[in-house]
């Protein structure tokens, strides 16, 4: 296994970069290592697979073109079993990304390279802020922590929504995004505003990762999700929620 792993006395964060270009995946490294996580990086798609699911993460840092298997698949096998990890998806073109926004695979947020380390920095701390807000809710009352909206039930605490008493498979992500919207019915948000709410950045140009959870969430939630019931677009403007009773 081609893997070097950077250890910090203190690391309190795991993160699995997944690069086959070594000197991108080295230097992601260090920017993380900044942040005192411990890093581990793998260079071939398969293996990155193997590894992502033997271990738990914080986060997971996933490039689109590997050998072995692609970033696409690696990233949605991490899914089909089931798993939340966070994912932050790397593409080499604007042109990759909207691609892949297309397909919408189940991560939770992506870069285009070349990107700054501020900007990987910046990715990554909104992240783990996302997950430490789940965390948080588990020092929270029960009163504080469930919603109830008809059918739709969203546990805060166990991190668990259901419809019709039937679980929905959730990534962080969408779970975030769900209980957003659950916490605010009937409020129009623009997909700048969802950015900043829920993924805790706003940079130009990435609104349409709003579009592609929101497609990804409507297919869990909505019977049909060409006529959502919950999640309504307003045209021109963004999204609103509509309690359903
Ligand atoms: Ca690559």
């Amino acid at each position: 296994m081609n893997q070097w792993t950077h250890d910090s006395m203190q690391a309190s964060k795991r993160f699995l970069v997944i690069e086959d270009e070594q000197d991108i995946a080295e230097l992601i490294a260090l920017h993380l290592t900044d942040l005192n996580a411990e890093v581990t990086q793998i260079h071939n798609g398969s293996e990155g697979l193997d590894l992502a699911l033997a271990r738990s993460w914080d986060a997971i840092i996933l490039d689109l073109r590997l050998p072995g298997m692609d970033g696409i698949d690696v990233c949605r096998s991490i899914r089909n079993q089931g798993r939340s990890i966070p994912i932050i998806m790397l593409t080499a073109r604007s042109t990759e990304l909207n691609r892949v926004l297309g397909l919408e695979i189940g991560a939770d947020d992506y870069l285009t390279k070349p990107f700054s380390s501020l900007e990987l920095q910046a990715r990554v701390k909104a992240l783990l802020r996302r997950s430490s807000v789940a965390q948080q809710s588990l020092s929270k009352t029960d009163a504080e922590t469930h919603i109830v909206h008809g059918s739709l039930e969203i546990n805060k605490k166990n991190r668990i929504a259901s419809l019709n008493n039937q679980t929905l498979e959730l990534t962080a992500t969408e779970f975030e995004l769900l209980c957003f919207f659950a916490e605010h019915p009937n409020v129009v948000f623009k997909r700048s505003e969802l950015l900043d709410r829920v993924w805790g950045y706003h940079h130009q140009g990435y609104e349409h990762t709003v579009n592609s959870h929101i497609n990804r969430l409507r297919s869990k939630l909505e019977v049909d999700p060409s006529s959502p019931q919950y999640i309504h677009t307003v045209w021109g403007v963004g999204y609103r929620f509509q309690l359903v009773s």
